[in-house]
């Protein structure tokens, strides 16, 4: 089954002059596969995952996301196949500062109108799956780089996406944290996740069965 589906897709940042940052990319991504976005830094891959992630459209082309033509749906459309078939990782984490790893996760799941008791057992259950059963009440303030990677990376699971993406998800980490990311990733791919990883790094990119590589907008291999 294809999860995603991009047919000659462009992205260009009006501008004087304009940045055309991807150019014409196609490719696919079946369920349960784990492909790496490799390219320098650059080479439009940020670009590349918000038109997949449906973060962004496209200025010309077409993108599949779990059958849905992300081009032609409305804003809130958009708004909630991403809120129910997406899960994002980014580099930075994103978390929420003042508040624990379960409440973190738990956010994942607010633009579903699922009462606050069923988001945190969800959120448990995904911490649980994340290793990090052991840091449920944790303030993400207090955790290493690797956890709150995790905890991150248990907020895009949360409401079992069709499919994961993330971007550079080990750019701010050293090797071992870096390490226990990917070892995550990994299982739950193991675990029938669908993942698209975004990176420059070559370590990162042969974790994944399948690598995908980009030079200035384009797929070259
Ligand atoms: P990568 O993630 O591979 O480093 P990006 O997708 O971030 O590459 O950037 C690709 C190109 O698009 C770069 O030249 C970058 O400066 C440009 N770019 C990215 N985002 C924007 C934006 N919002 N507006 C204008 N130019 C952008
Ligand atoms: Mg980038």
């Amino acid at each position: 089954m294809t999860v995603l589906e991009l047919h000659d897709v462009h992205k260009t940042y009006p501008g004087d002059p304009p940045v055309r940052s991807v150019r014409g990319v196609s490719l696919s991504v079946e369920h349960g596969e784990m492909v790496a976005v490799i390219g320098a830094s650059g080479s439009g891959k940020s670009t590349l995952l918000h038109l997949m992630a449906a973060l962004d459209r496209p200025t010309t082309g077409s993108v599949w996301l779990d059958g849905h033509r992300v081009e032609q749906l409305s804003d809130l459309r958009i708004a909630a196949l991403r809120a129910w078939r997406v899960g994002v990782v980014f580099q930075q984490f994103f978390l929420l500062e003042a508040l624990t790893a379960v409440e973190n996760v738990a956010q994942g799941l607010l633009y579903r109108g699922i009462p606050a008791r069923r988001r945190r057992d969800a959120a448990r259950e995904a911490l649980n799956r994340v290793g990090l059963a052991h840091r449920v009440h944790h303030p993400v303030t207090k955790m290493s780089g690797g956890e709150r990677q995790r905890v991150a990376i248990a907020r895009a699971i949360v409401g079992r996406p069709a499919i994961v993406f993330a971007d550079e998800p080990t750019g701010n980490l050293d090797s071992a944290n870096g390490a226990e990311v990917l070892t995550i990733l990994n299982e739950l791919n193991q675990a029938g996740t669908t993942l698209v990883v975004v990176t420059h790094e070559q370590r990162v990119a042969d974790f994944c069965q399948r690598r995908i590589e980009i030079q200035d907008g384009t797929v070259v291999s």
